[in-house]
């Protein structure tokens, strides 16, 4: 699964959650998710695409670097390096793919990661719970979704 890059940590607030029973959890997180979403616009934001960066699955290379008509081997030495994890993650943020007007100018070949971000409406949110405490730190459509979250399994 990939994310973008976050440090793990042991006894986070959202721990609690894992109280829940998995599936009405992540059946919270995806009504939760589709309200926010709904009456949020990133433009507005692009908090995330300041901030933090992608990692770049292989996949995630070869499509971009196609589209930009790049050889693949030419769009990591530009763009990407490879972090303390093994994984390729931008040279620096903002990310260089970030207008001024906040749009993605890679929007349609975008990363995985980004097309996922904040991962609040996938499976198994048990098992990211860590994550989310991280980005609701940085995301604030991430924070109210968490807020209805609580609201809904309290
Ligand atoms: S930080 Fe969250 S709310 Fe802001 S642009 Fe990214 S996904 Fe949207
Ligand atoms: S690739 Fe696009 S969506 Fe992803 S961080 Fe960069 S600007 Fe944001």
């Amino acid at each position: 699964m990939s994310k973008r890059k976050r440090h793990k940590k042991k006894g986070h607030p959202l721990e609690a959650l894992k109280q829940i029973k998995p599936a009405v959890l992540d059946n919270a997180f995806a009504e939760a998710d589709e309200e926010v979403f709904a009456e949020f616009d990133c433009l507005t934001c692009a908090n995330c695409c300041k901030t933090t960066g992608p990692l770049f699955t292989d996949g995630d290379i070869e499509r971009i670097a196609r589209h930009l008509n790049m050889r693949p081997g030419s769009f990591t030495e530009t763009y990407l390096r490879i972090d303390e994890d093994g994984d390729y993650v931008l040279r620096s943020v903002p990310c260089t793919f970030l207008g001024e007007d906040n749009r993605c100018s890679i929007y349609d070949v975008r990363p995985k990661a980004c097309r996922e971000y904040p991962h609040t409406h996938q499976k198994r949110q048990h098992s990211i719970l860590h994550l989310t405490e991280k980005n609701i730190a940085i995301c604030p459509a991430a924070e109210k979704i968490v807020q209805k979250v609580m609201q809904a399994v309290k």
